[in-house]
């Protein structure tokens, strides 16, 4: 079990790692009001529908013991072969308790299996393990929208807010309540992705906000799959503004991670699946009520013979079969490739607060962010 530093990470600080024969898990360090932001998210169900999924936490701790070369960067683990990063090994301090009452029966066992031999107690740095949002995506272009107006809690320093405050004020924060941290961009001609830094997200302006976002729907897609993709993103801010407009809590830099998949022809595949799905659905809500529709007419022909209801039966057993190879495809391990994603991310400073009303600046940048993504679709953005 190898942990890795996270690919495609558009903002934030460094550090952010992940782990598991796919990538994933994300295992950030935690602040303890993140940590305890995800574990009151359980008594959310609305809110944490648009958050990763919390696996738990566990805990990396300071590998001391130097190498010869006295630059450890390996350990000497149980089970083998366990990369340390950074000077950081996973020690079998982990929360597995923790991660057993969560959701996820594959989580526990990745993390189970890359449980080491704790070394000599230096700093422990807890982290929580959270779903990859990237994952599914072949080539995953992501944006990272920070939102809301103010970015610093109310009990930090006079210091941080005035510098906070500042950076507000001088980027689209304040004006629109959102501000583009960082993306990247998947460009198929050079086969590598366009990054766009957290300093030129800081530069856009009220003015200039829109041009930023016309080069996150850059991808070379083709008009029809990238308004397509605005129009899911619309569909999702939608929903999730009815859902900041009901949750008392203040958000202080937390972002939106979108995510698209870049690649065209996964893209088709991720659109396909989701074609499948739905008639699988269909087929099988049609069976249930051709099957009660049945049933009534049985009731007032009591007389039929068996034979018949057998044949029913048997049907039904086909149907089901059907069903069962769909949702084993995806028990194999293999991710369902996805077309777009949208989740709430990032609560370091985040806190519930019953009583006191949604948070006015998210919902502002919402609603900002809303409608510029409404403006392009009305100038029949984009064109190629
Ligand atoms: P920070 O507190 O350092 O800002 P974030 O939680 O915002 O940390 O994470 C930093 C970056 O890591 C994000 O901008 C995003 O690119 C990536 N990231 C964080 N969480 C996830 C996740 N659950 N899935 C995919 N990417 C993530
Ligand atoms: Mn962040």
């Amino acid at each position: 079990m190898i942990l890795n530093p996270l690919s495609n990470q558009v903002g934030g600080h460094d550090g952010v790692l992940s782990m598991g024969d796919d990538n994933e898990i994300i295992v950030k360090p935690a602040l303890p009001q993140e940590l305890k932001f995800y574990e009151e998210s359980a008594l959310h169900a609305e809110l944490a529908s648009w958050m990763p999924t919390y696996y738990g936490t566990l805990t990396l701790t300071r590998n001391q013991q130097t190498g010869q070369d006295g630059d450890q960067t390996t350990i000497t683990s149980h089970p083998p072969t366990i990369k340390a990063l950074n000077g950081y090994a996973l020690s079998d301090m982990m929360a597995a308790s923790t991660l057993e009452k969560q959701h996820d029966p594959t989580a526990v066992d990745v993390v189970a299996a890359a449980a080491v031999a704790i070394d000599d107690g230096a700093r422990d740095d807890e982290c929580i393990c959270l779903e990859n949002v990237s994952l599914g995506f072949k080539k995953p272009c992501v944006l990272d929208l920070k939102m809301g107006t103010q970015l610093y809690d109310d009990d930090a320093s006079e210091e941080k807010k005035a510098r906070l405050g500042i950076v507000a004020a001088s980027s689209t924060s304040l004006p629109l309540g959102f501000r583009m941290t960082g993306f990247e961009v998947y460009d198929s001609e050079k086969n590598d992705f366009t990054k766009y830094s957290k300093q030129y997200g800081k530069s856009l302006t009220e003015e200039t906000v829109l041009d930023g976002i016309r080069k996150y729907f850059a991808a070379k897609l083709g008009p029809e799959r990238m308004r397509l993709i605005i129009e899911r993103f619309v569909n999702d801010l939608t929903d999730f503004l009815a859902t900041i407009e009901t949750q008392e809590l203040r958000m202080r830099s937390s972002s939106l991670l979108m995510v698209y998949e870049g690649d065209a022809e996964a893209f088709d595949a991720g659109l396909e699946l989701e074609q499948e799905k739905i008639a699988a659905v269909v087929a099988r809500a049609q069976a249930h009520l051709e099957k009660a529709g049945q049933e009534e007419e049985g009731e007032d022909n009591e007389d039929e013979d068996e034979d018949e209801d057998k044949d029913e039966e048997d049907e039904e057993d086909e149907e089901d079969e059907d069903y069962d190879d769909y949702e084993d495809d995806e028990d194999d391990g293999e991710v369902a490739q996805k077309v777009t994603d949208m989740r709430l991310i990032d609560f370091a400073h985040s806190t519930w607060t019953p009583g006191l009303g949604p948070d006015e600046g998210v919902v502002k940048g919402v609603k900002s962010a809303l409608a510029l993504f409404e403006r392009l679709l009305q100038e029949d953005y984009p064109i190629e």
